[in-house]
């Protein structure tokens, strides 16, 4: 039995699926799901890169120990409250955790009533971040979904997480926008269109001006959730920080009005129907849609920025000469991690940051300049 025949099985008996239940399928299936039968983190060796894809926090040290600092700066900002929560929501191999919490050691006082809680679907992947973490200090504790306790400040962290939720895809057609969906035919999985169209209440404004055979993809699993994020942080106190891949309006998507829904395997794209669970999927994130979500739920919302932006205001580059100091010899490879998180033609400009803070904060560290920015 394979995943494609498990899904196969399902569309015969109910029909068939909208997207985000066949993503929800693929990633989390328990047997067979992307996510919970392996660890997708490629690292270089010798010479090749092993695993699927890589992420900031895989690339260098660097990336956790920003996000630590500006973790920092948020709660400094806000008087030091105590007793703050960490969250991380979907922490891959541990890596981000790790570097934050060693970053944070120049907080000593943020350490002592913390508490660390690791948002992770996969048990493989909980495996893994129990290693990484076994001698980080706080106590830290696993949990399925975001659901921190009432009262005390939540500090939230989301790299490369929002853009593994579920999407919905709408298309444009002659009679309306139908949504997408994936049937069967001789045992092969395909798309399909929804026969009625979706009521036009679901498509927003700035989608009517797509062409025929445009695509509108939402994620409402994660806009509810970044609202959730932002109500309990209006609420209680603390900051979260989302960085992604992703566009804030229809006109910067790389892709238009076309689909950004992608499979990836092997650091290549895959077909995204024809071997499910056996290559990630994911989706660029509407950060105008999380924006929204966040002043829904009554947060200050700052950004979204560009992770190069973003790094380099919070000064990555003195980071990178300080360790190149006190490391002889690994001059070179910081300078290419360096471009590679913040480099426009790398991930410097396709990655997003955004950041929800109590309605009073007036800027968000690292976002100061760059209020006004809508990239
Ligand atoms: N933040 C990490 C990993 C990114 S991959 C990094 O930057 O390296 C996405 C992560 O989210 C994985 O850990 C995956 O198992 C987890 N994940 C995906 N969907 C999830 C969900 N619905 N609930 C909880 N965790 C999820």
């Amino acid at each position: 039995m394979s995943l494609k025949e498990r899904i196969t099985g399902l569309i015969a008996a109910q029909g068939p699926i909208g997207v985000a239940q066949f993503m929800t399928i693929a990633l989390h299936d328990p047997d067979f799901g992307y996510y919970s039968t392996r660890d997708p983190f490629g690292l270089p060796k010798e010479g090749t890169l092993g695993g699927d894809f890589i992420t900031a926090p895989e690339i260098s040290q660097m990336f956790g120990e920003m996000l630590g600092l500006w973790v920092a700066m948020a709660w400094i900002e806000q008087g030091r409250p105590q007793h703050p929560m960490l969250v991380e929501l979907g922490p891959g191999r541990g890596t981000l955790m790790r570097d934050m919490l060693r970053a944070l050691k120049a907080a000593p006082d943020f350490l002592k009533g913390l508490e660390v809680a690791m948002v992770e679907a996969s048990p493989h992947l909980r495996g893994l971040q129990q290693d990484a973490l076994k001698d980080a200090g706080p106590r830290v504790t696993w949990q399925s979904q975001f659901d921190p306790p009432a009262g005390r400040p939540v500090f939230v962290v989301a790299n490369e997480f929002f853009d593994a939720l579920p999407i919905r895809q709408y298309v444009k057609t002659a009679r309306g926008w139908c949504e997408r969906m994936v049937t069967a035919k001789n045992g092969e999985l395909t798309f399909a269109l929804a026969p009625a169209p979706a009521p036009s209440a679901l498509i927003p404004e700035a989608y009517a001006a797509a062409p025929d055979g445009g695509v509108y993809e939402t994620a409402p699993a994660g806009i509810a959730l970044a609202e959730d994020i932002a109500r309990q942080v209006a609420k209680n106190g603390g900051a979260a920080l989302l960085i992604d891949y992703g566009y804030g309006s229809p006109d910067s998507k790389g892709a238009g009005f076309g689909e950004t829904l992608q499979a990836v395997g092997a650091h290549r794209f895959a077909d995204v129907l024809a071997a499910p669970g056996t290559h990630d999927l994911s989706a660029h994130v509407d950060f105008a849609a999380l924006a929204a979500a966040g002043k829904r739920g009554g947060a200050g919302v700052h950004g979204p920025i560009t992770q190069g932006h973003f790094l380099t205001a919070l000064g990555i580059g003195a980071r990178a000469q300080s360790l190149a100091a006190k490391n002889p010899g690994s001059e070179a490879s910081l300078t290419a991690a360096l471009e590679r998180l913040t480099g426009p033609a790398a991930m410097g400009s396709l990655f997003k940051a955004l950041a929800f803070l109590p309605g009073m904060a007036a800027t968000a560290p690292g976002f100061e300049e760059m209020r006004h920015e809508t990239a």
